[in-house]
């Protein structure tokens, strides 16, 4: 699904950006006046509603990091736990003040993902059986990948590479599955 076909609109009107700490973001400068419609501002990360237009459900809210970063491929593990720490609290709210019947999640991130705003937000998005609206992706990608080595063997090598923690997870799983 890409924010830029519609289902998840911009949540910051144009011309609100201004640089702060030589980066121009529209939520570094929204945390910083604290214009927003808050529903948790916490140490390492918050919540709050999007402006009417991209909203996608009653009580629909988005939660960010205080600290900058693009999306989730450049944010610190701490900023990370706290983001995901508080959409899971954001989601028990909504069920509790809400009636919500079940949550989805979403994010993109990195520039061919259609991301809105270029620091990291995830979209809490409550839902009720009533609510006549589905927001898992219908979309297939059309990329094709040249290379005809096994696709969970690259990510694997990839993930081995970057982590040394892979080699002893892999054991381990293998292990308990003997
Ligand atoms: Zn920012």
């Amino acid at each position: 699904m890409s924010e830029q076909s519609g289902k998840v609109a911009p949540v910051t009107e144009p011309g609100r950006l201004r640089t702060l700490d030589d980066v121009e973001c529209a939520f570094c400068d929204l945390i910083h006046t604290g214009d927003a419609k808050w529903v948790t501002q916490e140490e390492h990360a918050v919540a709050f509603l999007p402006l009417a237009h991209g909203t996608l459900a009653p009580g629909h809210t988005l939660v960010v990091p205080r600290a900058h970063s693009d999306g989730i491929l450049d944010t610190g593990d701490v900023a990370f736990a706290a983001v995901m720490g508080l959409v899971r609290r954001v989601s028990r709210s909504l069920v509790e003040g809400l009636g919500a019947e079940g949550v989805v999640i979403l994010n993109a991130s990195g520039p061919a993902s259609g991301r809105s705003v270029d620091h990291l937000h995830l979209h809490v998005v409550p839902c009720w059986h009533d609510d006549e609206a589905t927001f898992w992706p219908s979309d297939r990608s059309t990329h094709v990948l040249l290379d005809t080595e096994p696709v969970h063997d690259k990510i694997a090598t990839a993930y081995q590479r970057l982590y040394s923690r892979a080699s002893w997870t892999r054991s381990n799983h293998v292990a308990a599955k003997t």
